[in-house]
């Protein structure tokens, strides 16, 4: 069944999108439209901004624990449809149902939550010497977001601007949109204040362009490529505007001669290939001490052939497409250049077989990659590692490091302190050792050009807040 939206949300109500052209959503899968939304224009963006801008005000002074009742009623109508939103992504995006059940809608709701108590505990004042020194919000936001976990992207800029005081004009990817239009029907239904969220749908480059350059927005929170968020500073280096940019990755996974070998491969391979690949934190790059080297290989390449790939709502599928035949075609070059570029396959590759219809690209791994070669150096965004030796703790470290991305990383060893002390010398955002599960509490960002600032608990927080010396 299609899923037809005509109508942006602004102001507190849906507004409808006449006259404007509509753009198709496509299930990955099976290649068919399965809905439509509408294209935006500066114009609407214009209005989305008068309407953040108009609530700033009142949103900013109701008081902390009220603005915390509004994020947990909005929890309540999200979790309401948990399996609406699944579905969609599973449709849209590609995820297998369970995986989005788990990761795409279980991860949002969680960072919700934590938004619901940070909300209602706000920073006390601090004394500096004579300063009382206050944090307020920064304003009017401009949230711009990805595809590949189209929820958690909105929720994890959403929650806190919302907590911290500030209002918000989303423009969600044009590839999965119809999950941020199931984000709207839970506000509406929570019954946030009119102007506090808006919604406008469209391009990169009319919508997108038209927000992240908007004079009244105070900061442009974005996530996406590094080379959109570079256009989106300069947009926003006119006006001085702040920019949030949570951007690619090439992240390293390094195994040390120690490690617990099956435990790292096996989680290693699924990290690289969750959600086909398309995460920005996925460990792309896996360094293995050398003395480890043939049998990480064969391990890898076992759990690599033992994925099934098919349709998302089939339990038995563990990798979905990938999210549009452009993406595909391009990890397909990818593919073609690591092994021209001397890589050696040892997993999937141009020839490994993939259900006939949809956007599939097998789970592939590549052997001695050089470490300064396209596919080592550059964010593929789909289901391909690349393995490369290394001699020993300072070289993977060297390796780790050689690269312009710095976003997660892994470092494995049965001797813990020797993971810290690699794991302090990778210069990168966030390093997991041994496995270590996800926390929604840590800051979550980037090195280098995986972008600027933090996004998540307390950190995520500072983000939409100014800082103010009051003297006395
Ligand atoms: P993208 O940069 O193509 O698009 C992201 C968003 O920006 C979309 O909404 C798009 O419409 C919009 N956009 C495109 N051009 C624009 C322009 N000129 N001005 C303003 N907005 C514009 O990225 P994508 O393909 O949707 O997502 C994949 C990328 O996102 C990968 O590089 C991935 O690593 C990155 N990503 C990063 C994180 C993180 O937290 N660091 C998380 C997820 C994805």
């Amino acid at each position: 069944m299609e899923s037809v939206r005509t109508d942006f949300y602004l102001a507190g109500d849906w507004a409808p999108a006449e006259g404007r052209q509509s753009l198709e959503v496509h299930n990955p899968s099976t290649e068919q439209v399965i809905g439509t939304v509408p294209a935006g224009t500066a114009d609407d963006v214009d209005r989305a901004v008068a309407a953040a801008r108009a609530a700033f005000e009142g949103w900013a002074a109701t008081d902390p624990v009220d603005r915390a009742a509004h994020l947990d009623r909005l929890h309540a109508e999200l979790t309401a449809r948990g399996d609406e939103i699944a579905r969609t992504v599973a449709s849209e995006l590609g995820t297998p149902l369970k995986v989005a059940t788990r990761v795409q809608v279980g991860l949002p709701l969680t960072v919700l939550r934590s938004y619901v108590d940070l909300a209602a505990r706000p920073a006390a004042p601090q004394t500096v010497g004579n300063s009382l020194v206050v944090h307020e919000p920064v304003g009017v936001i401009g949230a711009i977001t990805p595809w590949n976990y189209p929820l958690h992207q909105i929720v994890a800029k959403l929650a806190p601007a919302l907590a911290a005081g500030c209002t918000l004009v989303l423009k969600p990817s044009e590839l999965t949109p119809l999950t941020a239009y199931l984000l709207f029907d839970a506000i509406h239904a929570a019954g946030l204040p009119p102007g506090v969220v808006n919604l406008v749908t469209g391009t990169g480059p009319v919508v997108g362009e038209a927000l992240a350059g908007h004079a009244d927005v105070d900061l442009v929170s974005f996530t996406g490529s590094t080379a959109t968020g570079r256009r989106i500073a300069h947009l926003a280096a006119d006006r001085i505007a702040r920019v949030a940019l949570e951007l690619g990755g090439k992240s390293a996974n390094v195994i040390l001669d120690d490690a617990d070998l099956t435990a790292a491969i096996k989680v290693g391979v699924g990290n690289a290939m969750l959600n086909s690949g398309q995460t920005c934190t996925a460990w792309t790059r896996m360094l293995v001490h050398r003395d480890r080297y043939d049998e990480a290989l064969d391990l890898a390449a076992a759990a690599a052939n033992g994925y099934r790939l098919g349709d998302p709502f089939d339990p038995a599928t563990r990798l979905g497409p990938l999210v549009s035949a452009a993406q595909r075609d391009r990890v397909r070059e990818h593919i073609t250049r690591a092994l021209a570029d001397g890589g050696r396959l040892v997993a999937g590759g141009p020839d490994a077989p993939v259900p006939q219809r949809g956007w599939f690209v097998p789970p592939t791994i590549i052997a001695d990659v050089d470490p300064d070669s396209a596919l080592a150096q550059e964010e593929v965004f789909g289901p391909v590692l690349a393995v490369i030796p290394v001699d020993d703790d300072d070289h993977a470290v060297r390796v780790a490091n050689n690269s312009r991305y710095g976003l997660a990383g892994a470092v494995w060893s049965t001797d813990e302190e020797r993971a810290v002390q690699v794991a302090r010398r990778l210069r990168t955002g966030a390093v997991d050792i041994n496995g270590a599960p996800f926390n929604p509490l840590a800051p979550f960002g980037g090195y280098k050009q995986s972008g600027l600032g933090r996004e998540l608990g307390t950190h995520g927080l500072a983000e939409f807040c100014e800082v103010k010396a009051i003297q006395r």
